[in-house]
């Protein structure tokens, strides 16, 4: 059960929850004890210890829940949100709460245990953002849900709270668009009234004139990037070339951001040892209203050094590697075909 807080000075709001694996609780700077590979809920023949699917990729003549399938959808044990009978929203006094209304799914990417994006073929991570597609369709028929964001947090070091590396991401369905994607929202509407064009369209088009200051590397279709502003040490960027609000909208442009993938995974781990990392896809809200001005990307965050008390509290980041130099490095890697295929 959990229970979403608006900050009333930021308008930011948080997710409490209660019950979040209150048996044992983990902290970053624990010992995190080691858990026998075979335990691993998320491996072929453990289907019994993770709730019933709601999607799977499986062998025909299988059935739900049992051995056969090559990737599966199953609801979080512990989830942030869930769907909920009603969305009951209350004040108090200045205080606004609502209760945890969403959904919060797994998308267990792959039946190999150890398996990661650059160990993938082509067509198992295409696999996976079709079943995002078909997850974000479905819930998309829920009108009480207003943002969807797909995570994923790969390595200790990334947050991940479960203590095996059996490749997953999250999907997870808010009642409320996220202050980071209205952030962006907010700032892509007001350069669109200004100048009647997309910022990201415009960005990508710069970049793309300077192909050796930030760009990291493109194809026909999507431009990978190290954001001039970046936050993070080898911060990156996935941008699709043409304009589109939605991830989910064009499933033809799969397929070459699957070779995305495996063009930053392969880049990524070659210059940072297979470091932790976090990954989002921003699409837009459920909602035409921002079909001309937002753009649909991704952002990646390797996890190679502690956020300090600064930007916690100032909201300013401080990022010692510049954008131009990670780059370089990142471009280049030399990339054989046989590392892509
Ligand atoms: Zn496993
Ligand atoms: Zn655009
Ligand atoms: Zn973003």
């Amino acid at each position: 059960m959990s229970i979403l807080r608006k900050d009333p000075i930021t308008g930011r709001w948080v997710i409490l929850i209660e019950e979040r694996r209150r048996s044992r609780r983990h902290f970053p700077h624990q010992y995190r004890e080691h858990h026998e590979e075979k335990e691993c809920p998320f491996c072929e023949g453990k289907e019994h210890l993770t709730p019933p699917e709601i999607l799977a990729f499986r062998d025909k003549n299988t059935k739900p829940n049992t051995p056969g399938w090559r990737l599966r959808v199953v609801p979080d044990k512990s989830p942030i949100l869930r769907v909920e009978s009603e969305l009951d929203s209350q004040g108090s006094g200045m205080y606004d709460t609502m209760n945890g209304l969403g959904a919060h799914e797994i998308v267990i990417e792959n039946n190999i245990h150890n398996a990661a994006f650059d160990t993938m073929s082509v067509k198992m991570i295409k696999d996976i953002f079709l079943a995002y597609q078909q997850r974000i369709t479905d819930l998309a028929k829920d009108i009480r849900l207003k943002y969807m964001l797909i995570i994923k947090n790969f390595g200790a070091g990334a947050g991940a709270v479960m203590p095996f590396h059996h490749p997953h991401s999250h999907l997870v369905a808010y009642p409320f668009i996220p202050h980071v994607p209205k952030a962006e929202c907010d700032g892509a509407k007001i350069y669109w009234k200004y100048h009647n064009r997309c910022i990201y369209c415009d960005m990508v088009a710069q970049e793309l004139n300077n192909p050796n200051e930030r760009i990291i590397y493109s194809n026909e279709d999507f431009v990978m990037l190290a954001p001039f502003a970046s936050r993070f040490p080898y911060e990156m960027w996935i941008i699709p070339l043409k304009h589109s609000h939605i991830f989910s909208a064009d499933d033809t442009l799969f397929e070459s951001l699957a070779l995305t993938f495996k063009e930053f995974i392969i880049r990524m781990n070659a210059v940072l040892s297979i470091p932790p990392y976090n990954l989002v896809i921003h699409s837009a809200p459920l909602s035409d209203e921002f079909a001309e001005f937002y753009h649909w990307h991704i952002e990646i965050r390797p996890r190679i050094n502690l956020a300090a008390g600064f930007e916690w509290g100032s909201g300013t980041y401080i990022n010692a590697i510049f954008p131009e130099t990670a780059a370089k490095e990142l471009r280049e890697v030399e990339i054989k075909s046989d590392d892509i295929y």
